[in-house]
C-alpha cells in the first residue's frame, strides 16, 4: 500500500477524489487544486547575543473567492512549503463548510520556538510582518495563531502591521490577547467546537455522552479544551492525552485508570508542552508509548496534534469499541487510513468541519474589531455552538443524501460553496 506523507499530496488526493465524484469541470478543478498565490521570504532576526539568524517564512493564499484569505501561522522546525500549501487549502474548505465569508490561507516559519527567548520571538514575529505586510490586511488576508504561535505573538504582529500601515488595524490578525483586540472565547474555541460537533454526532448515533470515554492525542490548545469540554459539557471520561518530549525527541501517552484531569495536567505542563513525569506518576498517572492513545478502549478518538497521525500502520491499532473519530488537528488521517476507516463503519468528524471552531471565533473577533464593540464570552460561545451545529447538520445531510463518507460530504458542501462564489464573481 502506498504511504502518503506529504500533506499537500494528501490534500490534493482528497480533493481529486471528490472532484471526480462531483464530475467537476476540469478547468475549475485546475483552479482549486493549487493555491492562487504564495509568498516565500527570508526573515533576518537579531538574536540576543548580537548575531543575526535568517529564518525562512511562507504565506500561502489558496483561494479568496468567498472573502479575505484566513488561516494561522505555524512556527515549526519541520515546516515545509507543501505543508503550508495543504493547510491553506484546508482553510478554504474549512471556512466554506462553516459558511464564513472568508477564503483560505496559511503561513509558516521554519523554527523551533522553544529555542528562542521571549525577545527573539517578538523580533521574529515582527520580522514576519515586515516581510509580508503589503500582501495581508483585513480585506486581503487575515492570519491567526496555529501550532507554535500564541496570542501574544498575534498582539506583536498586529502592532507591527499597525505601525507600518500608519493606523490601528486590529482586524489584520485574529487570536489576539483579550484586552489587546482579542475576543473572549477564542482560546477555547477550537477545542469546544470539537466537543459541540462530537455532541451532535453522539445525538445522531444515539450514544449517551456521559457513558462515553475519549482518548485524545496531544495536549496543546485544542486538546486541552477538548478534554475539559468532554468532561464538563458531555460529562464523559477522558482516558488519556499525549505529549511530545522535546528533550527525548519522542512522544508518549499519559493515562489515568480513573480518567485524566486536564486542569491538573496543565499545572504540570511547561510552556513548551512537556510534562513533569515524576509529578504525573506521583499522582497515579501512567506514562505509556506514544501510540498507546490510538489503541485505547474508547468510544471517541480525538487526534489533536499534528498531521498524518492515523496512517496505514497506526489505523490497525484502533480499538473495536471506537465509534467516532473527531479530528481536532488538521490532516491527522492519511488517505490510506481513510480507506480502512470507511470499511470499519466508524463515524468520522472530518478536520475542516470538526476543528472549524477556531476560525469561526476568529471571524467573530474580526467582526467585533470592525464594530469596535465586544461581546460577552457566553454570547461568543453560544454563537459558536449554533454555527458548529448548523455546519454539522449540513455535512451529515449531504452524507446521508449522497451516501458518502463524512469527509467526502464535507468536501462536497465546501466545494459547491466556493465554486458558486467563483461563478457569481465571474471567475469561471
Ligand atoms: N489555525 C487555526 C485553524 O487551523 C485557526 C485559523 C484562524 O483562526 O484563522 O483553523
Amino acid at each position: 500500500m502506498a504511504v502518503t506523507t506529504n500533506a499537500f499530496e494528501m490534500a490534493q488526493q482528497q480533493f481529486d477524489h471528490v472532484a471526480t465524484l462531483l464530475k467537476l469541470d476540469p478547468q475549475v478543478r485546475e483552479i482549486l487544486r493549487w493555491p492562487l498565490r504564495e509568498y516565500h521570504f527570508r526573515i533576518p532576526v537579531r538574536m540576543d547575543d548580537g548575531s543575526i539568524r535568517v529564518f525562512q517564512g511562507f504565506r500561502v493564499q489558496h483561494n479568496d473567492a468567498r472573502g479575505p484569505s484566513k488561516g494561522g501561522i505555524r512556527f515549526h522546525p519541520a515546516e515545509t512549503i507543501d505543508t503550508v500549501r495543504a493547510l491553506a487549502t484546508w482553510m478554504t474548505w474549512k471556512c466554506a463548510v462553516a459558511d464564513l465569508p472568508l477564503g483560505g490561507g496559511k503561513g509558516g516559519v521554519i523554527v523551533d520556538p522553544a529555542t528562542l527567548t521571549i525577545n527573539e520571538k517578538e523580533r521574529l514575529a515582527r520580522g514576519y510582518i515586515q516581510q509580508i505586510w503589503k500582501n495581508i490586511g483585513p480585506r486581503n488576508d487575515v492570519p491567526a495563531p496555529d501550532v507554535g504561535t500564541t496570542p501574544q505573538m498575534m498582539g506583536w504582529m498586529m502592532d507591527e502591521y499597525s505601525r507600518l500601515a500608519g493606523c490601528y488595524t486590529p482586524g489584520v490578525i485574529t487570536g489576539k490577547p483579550v484586552g489587546g483586540g482579542g475576543s473572549l472565547g477564542r482560546t477555547e474555541a477550537t477545542g469546544y467546537g470539537v466537543i459541540y460537533a462530537v455532541r451532535e454526532a453522539m445525538r445522531y448515533l444515539n450514544l449517551e455522552p456521559s457513558s462515553c470515554v475519549a482518548a485524545i492525542q496531544g495536549f496543546g490548545n485544542v486538546a486541552q479544551y477538548a478534554a475539559t469540554g468532554f468532561i464538563d459539557q458531555l460529562k464523559g471520561k477522558v482516558a488519556c492525552v499525549s505529549y511530545w518530549d522535546r528533550a527525548d525527541r519522542t512522544s508518549y501517552t499519559v493515562s489515568h485508570p480513573g480518567g485524566v484531569d486536564p486542569r491538573f495536567l496543565v499545572t504540570i505542563t511547561d510552556q513548551y508542552g512537556s510534562i513533569d513525569k515524576s509529578a504525573a506518576r506521583a499522582n497515579g498517572y501512567l506514562i505509556e508509548d506514544g501510540n498507546a492513545w490510538i489503541g485505547k478502549e474508547a468510544d471517541v478518538l480525538i487526534p489533536a496534534a499534528l498531521e498524518g497521525q492515523i496512517n496505514a500502520e497506526t489505523v490497525k491499532l484502533v480499538n473495536e469499541r471506537v465509534k467516532i473519530i473527531a479530528e481536532g488537528a488538521n490532516g491527522p488521517t492519511t488517505p490510506e487510513a481513510d480507506e480502512a476507516l470507511k470499511d470499519s463503519g466508524i463515524f468520522l468528524l472530518p478536520d475542516f468541519l470538526c476543528n472549524a471552531g477556531g476560525v469561526t471565533v476568529s471571524y467573530f473577533e474580526s467582526v467585533q474589531n470592525d464594530m469596535n464593540f465586544y461581546w460577552t464570552r457566553d454570547e461568543v460561545l453560544q454563537r459558536l455552538d449554533t454555527r458548529m451545529t448548523i455546519a454539522f447538520e449540513g455535512v451529515l445531510e449531504m452524507a446521508l443524501q449522497e451516501k458518502v463518507y463524512m469527509r467526502d460530504a464535507a468536501y462536497m458542501v465546501a466545494i459547491a460553496r466556493v465554486v458558486k462564489a467563483m461563478e457569481l464573481r465571474g471567475w469561471i
